[in-house]
């Protein structure tokens, strides 16, 4: 081991292991920080001044090791497992000015400072200081960049840009901690080493000791003894810390030190640590004797420098934060002053103070979330009237007449929101939210019937063809007997047959028109849209909403959506929107039994699919295939499985194949004949996720379970259980996967679409639930959906208050709020336009 290429092996040797342990940082004893600073010392006088550069850059990386989190451990292991490929295969890198800014320096280190492995401000090149006099300019103090601050320097902004994409002062203060270490709390000596948590003791140095030990390899190691009255501690050091630690710790010297302090071979001892030399009495503690904040970070940023960066911040610019809450609402729901809030988020004072600061800026962050809603909303309804519709013959009733049932009571009192604000010349902008099964389409249909009734069009979009079909069939069913016009609009129609349905829905034949997309697309003229209905909303993006909008003149918009999400998230990402929710399944409906099926019994669960095919019920097979991504090789097991049930296991039934490669006809044939009972069993990919409606069908089996998330899951479970008979729904799922399983077996445990919505949003978070970035909403960096609901709806009020008393924001007290919505919104267009 006494040339580079041996020593690169020896501190790459336990990173596999890290990695198989999933970065606990238990893959060698004393942690890899440590392990990697020693490493380092050895291999330094082997090296050409080129590879010392790259090797100090792999003990920063390793510095603050302990300390962070497992995903961050992950890039600091594969940054450096990144320079020792360089070092080994003997490039020597081009220098990095940034590189180098941040890397360890050898020149000797100055008495005041105790960051070893941090370059200090001796190296920054000193930039003018920015003189802020003038009131008006504090916000631009804000937008001063990042390298202007004292401390940082163009090295260290340019490490921040390219690591963090932090650019200016405020972006550096809204970079804000992932958690905190409670090190204010001092102990006595005496107390400490028998909880096996971080402790924070303080005392003065009173030895330094050097040990060589006489086992071979055994590495050399510094102690410094620290003594506080009470008794004594040793601290541990080994490698680069050793000399550093000899020069900064001198006999005397007070400090503070927080780590892991054990009792082991009869003394106190430490080697797990951060300390702070109390130079000055009065000075402000940083990283120890205080709540300490824990930043994420990146490979190349390393704790202890975020934290003086982020304090050298708040020094100089903490008081250009300006107040955007109207001091009557800061009273009102007692926040704490914002200065004192973004100091706090960063170096509490106390929990409590933290709590304040937490809460304080969670809730302007979900105001302004809020109120971009809130004024989008309110502009939209005073800039442009709508159609103000009335009943104005007995059409409805006698639709309600017709229904082979009676409606539920969740689905009047939608259906009477709906229909309040069809009625009102406001136009209606309402989300019908109700879980699979629960009966939308038959309010869809009512709502479609006010508009014919007032002599205007409805347009209804379905995500899918099956569902177009379907759609189209239920409402030329219940419709046309009263004497209502419905056209189907399809992708693949020929073009015969679409250009005859385009003349009907342009002279206003046709009352109502059904289709997918192809509703949106340029040549689809309406003679008078008044309703344009989304089905299925969650399929569709913003964009598709807006267009079926335009084709009609400022109609009444519903969506449509069985993804069932909790209230307060519902109103965040249908903020715009006004919610009906049927919160009630008709009369007769039985729990879905659902069970988890071990391979080792699908023999018997045969069986019991015969059993109840026998007893004239169907089911659906389904294979894991997204419609979009169906390829052919897959296709190729579907079609396998297929002719597998119907040639060996179930010879004398009828099994059928659905998937979205098939042609619009085919599909159609194939659920017309299961519709018809002419198929017992579907085996199918996942084109029937949505909506289809056979309500003899009460038995599902979903292969490959773990591949499917939990709200499709549930989407596809909804295929059963359509009617009062017992349904069911088996999962074979490979164990193997531990998300898998908790979706597995939250789907056994619960039919209630709002228990599997809160579940997914806890397995997945709210940013991949909704993908809320594309809808151009402001992130949330401090509040959380889940748990700031209570205050999210706070924030909603006070929002929807402020929107409704001042829609162009141009009340003095709501300028900074003004200003700041602006920037937040930036990437919606349409909020731009405010003011
Ligand atoms: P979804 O809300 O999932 O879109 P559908 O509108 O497809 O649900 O309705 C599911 C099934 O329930 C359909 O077969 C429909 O005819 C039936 N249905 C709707 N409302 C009622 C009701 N009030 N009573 C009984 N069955 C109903
Ligand atoms: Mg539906």
């Amino acid at each position: 081991m006494n040339d580079l290429k041996s020593i690169l092996d020896i501190i790459q040797r336990p990173f596999s292991l890290e990695k198989k342990t999933r970065y606990q940082d238990k893959a060698v004893f004393g942690g890899l920080g440590a392990y990697v600073a020693s490493w380092v010392t050895k291999a330094i006088p082997f090296s050409k001044s080129s590879q010392i550069d790259q090797l100090k850059k792999l003990s920063y990386i390793f510095e603050d090791y302990s300390e962070a989190l497992p995903s961050e451990r992950k890039l600091k292991l594969e940054e450096s497992i990144k320079i020792i490929e360089q070092l080994q295969n003997g490039e020597i890198l081009k220098q990095n000015n940034v590189e180098k800014a941040d890397t360890i320096d050898q020149t000797p280190i100055p008495k005041d400072e105790n960051d070893d492995l941090e370059l200090e401000d001796q190296n920054i090149e000193t930039m003018p200081e920015i003189q802020i006099t003038d009131e008006a300019d504090k916000i631009v103090a804000l937008s001063t960049p990042i390298e202007y601050v004292k401390g940082i320097g163009p090295k260290r902004s340019e490490l921040l840009m390219k690591e963090i994409s932090i650019r200016t002062v405020g972006d550096l203060m809204e970079y804000y901690p992932r958690d905190y270490h409670d090190r204010s709390r001092f102990k006595s000596i005496y107390q400490v080493g028998r909880s096996g948590d971080y402790e924070t003791i303080q005392g003065i140095v009173v030895n330094q000791l050097e040990i060589t030990p006489r086992r071979a390899g055994a590495q050399k190691f510094l102690k410094v003894i620290v003594y506080d009255e009470t008794a004594v501690a040793s601290m541990i050091a080994f490698g680069k810390r050793i000399q550093y630690m000899k020069q900064s710790l001198k006999l005397e010297t007070k400090l503070v030190v927080s780590g892991k302090f054990k009792r082991d071979y009869g003394e106190i001892q430490t080697s797990e640590y951060t300390y702070e030399i109390l130079s000055d009495e009065d000075a402000e503690l940083i990283h120890t004797g205080r709540i300490v904040p824990v930043y994420p970070l990146t490979a190349n940023l390393i704790q202890r420098s975020l934290r003086r960066w982020v304090k050298s911040v708040l020094d100089n610019y903490v008081n250009y934060v300006q107040e955007i809450l109207p001091s009557e609402i800061r009273n009102r729901l007692q926040l704490i002053d914002k200065q004192e809030a973004v100091k706090n988020i960063h170096f509490p004072d106390s929990e409590q103070n933290l709590k304040a600061a937490r809460h304080r800026l969670a809730f302007d962050e979900l105001l302004l979330l809020e109120l971009g809603l809130g004024v989008r909303k309110k502009r939209w309804e005073i800039e442009e009237p709508g159609i103000s519709f009335k009943e104005k013959t007995d059409l409805l009733k006698r639709f309600v007449k017709s229904l082979p049932f009676q409606l539920t009571s969740a689905q009047k009192k939608a259906f009477a929101e709906i229909k309040k604000d069809m009625e009102s010349p406001r136009p209606l902008n309402r989300l019908l939210q109700g879980d699979v099964g629960s009966g939308k389409t038959v309010v869809a249909a009512m709502a479609m019937l006010l508009a014919v009734d007032n002599e205007y069009q409805s347009a209804l979009m379905a995500p899918t063809e099956i569902l177009a079909e379907q759609h189209y069939n239920t409402l030329t069913n219940l419709l046309e007997p009263l004497g209502i016009k419905v056209v189907l609009l399809r992708g693949d129609m020929h073009k015969k047959e679409r250009d005859k349905s385009l003349i009907r829905i342009k002279t206003g034949e046709a009352n109502i028109v059904v289709g997918t997309h192809a509703i949106i697309q340029s040549g689809v003229e309406f003679a008078n849209l008044g309703l344009a209905i989304i089905d299925e909303q969650h399929r569709f993006g913003v964009m598709q909403r807006a267009e079926l909008k335009n084709k009609g003149v400022n109609p009444d918009v519903l969506v449509m959506t069985a993804t069932p999400i909790p209230r307060t998230l519902a109103l965040t990402v249908y903020g715009d929107f006004n919610i009906s929710v049927i919160d009630q399944l008709p009369p007769g409906r039985q729990k879905i039994a659902t069970h988890w099926v071990p391979e080792g019994k699908r023999k018997d669960m045969y069986k019991f699919i015969e059993s109840q095919i026998a007893e004239g019920r169907q089911a659906y097979l389904v294979y894991p295939l997204v419609e979009e991504s169906e390829k052919l090789e897959d296709l190729k097991a579907a079609t396998e499985m297929a002719e597998h049930f119907q040639n060996e296991v179930f010879p004398h039934l009828k099994v059928g194949l659905i998937h979205g490669r098939m042609k619009s006809d085919e599909k159609q044939e194939i659920m017309t004949k299961f519709k018809n009972n002419e198929i017992n069993i579907l085996v199918s990919t996942t084109v029937i996720e949505v909506g289809i409606d056979v309500p003899n069908a009460s038995l599902m089996l979903i292969e490959h379970a773990e591949r499917f998330g939990l709200a499709q899951l549930h989407q596809l479970r909804g295929r059963v259980g359509r009617s009062s008979h017992k349904s069911y729904c088996m999962l074979i799922a490979d164990p193997s996967n531990e998300d898998a399983v908790r979706r597995v077996k939250a789907m056994e445990r619960t039919n209630n679409g709002f228990e599997i919505a809160e579940e997914d949003l806890a397995i997945r978070g709210p940013g991949e639930f909704f993908g809320t970035k594309q809808a151009g909403m402001p992130d949330l960096k401090v509040a959380n959906l889940i748990i700031d609901a209570k205050l999210l709806e706070i924030a909603r009020e006070e929002a929807f208050q402020i929107a409704t008393d001042d829609p162009g924001l141009i009340k003095p007290e709501h300028q900074m709020l003004k200003k700041i919505l602006r920037e937040k919104w930036q990437q919606n267009l349409e909020m731009i336009s405010i003011g």
